[in-house]
C-alpha cells in the first residue's frame, strides 16, 4: 500500500532556495519514493521565535510506499545532510522538514501520535505558510469541515 505525504519544507539561513531544491532532489532519491512533487517556494516572515531571517517554505507531495516513521527518518537524514543543528527550538535552520498531512492512496487520513512523530502536524490549521503552498498541491483539501481556501482567508483576515 502506499501513502500520500504532504511535507512542509523551510529553510531561513544560507541558501535558502538551493537547501529547499536539494531536499527535493533528495526526497527522489530515497528508497521507497514513487513521486514528489514540489509547489512553489514563498518567503515568509519568522513564526514563533521572531528575532531571525526571513524562511523560504513550499511544500512537497510525496507519494512513497514507506511508513510514517520510516518516512520520517528519511526526512531527518536529509536535514542532518543539509548541516541542520538543533539548537534554539523555532530557531534559525538550514533545512526543516515536517509531514503536514498524510493519507493512502485512496484518500483516508493518517493519523500517528507518538513521542516522534504526530500526523496531522499540530499546526497544519494555523500557518498560511504551510496551507498556501498545500493549496498548490490539493487545491479540495479540507480539513474540520472546512476547505482549505476559507481557512486561507480567514488567517488572513
Ligand atoms: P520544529 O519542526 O517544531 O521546528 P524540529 O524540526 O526540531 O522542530 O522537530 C522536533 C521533533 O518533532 C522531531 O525530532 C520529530 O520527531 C518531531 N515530530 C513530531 N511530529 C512531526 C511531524 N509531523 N513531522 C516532522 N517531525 C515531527
Ligand atoms: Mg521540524
Amino acid at each position: 500500500m502506499n501513502y500520500v505525504y504532504y511535507i512542509s519544507l523551510g529553510s531561513n539561513l544560507g541558501d535558502r532556495q538551493a537547501y529547499l531544491d536539494q531536499a527535493i532532489l533528495g526526497l527522489k532519491q530515497q528508497a521507497g519514493i514513487i513521486s514528489v512533487e514540489a509547489s512553489t517556494w514563498l518567503e515568509t516572515p519568522p513564526w514563533g521565535n521572531t528575532e531571525q531571517g526571513r524562511f523560504l517554505n513550499g511544500v512537497a507531495k510525496v507519494v512513497s510506499s514507506l511508513a510514517p516513521e520510516a518516512m520520517l527518518q528519511g526526512m531527518q537524514q536529509l536535514e542532518q545532510a543539509a548541516g541542520r543543528q538543533r539548537i534554539i527550538h523555532w530557531g534559525p535552520r538550514t533545512l526543516d522538514l515536517d509531514i503536514v498531512w498524510a493519507e493512502t492512496e485512496g484518500g483516508a487520513p493518517l493519523t500517528v501520535a507518538t513521542e516522534a512523530l504526530i500526523i496531522p502536524h499540530p499546526y497544519l490549521w494555523d500557518r498560511t505558510f504551510v496551507l498556501i503552498p498545500l493549496k498548490e498541491l490539493y487545491p479540495h483539501f479540507t480539513f474540520r469541515g472546512q476547505t482549505i481556501g476559507t481557512r486561507i482567508a480567514e488567517l488572513e483576515a
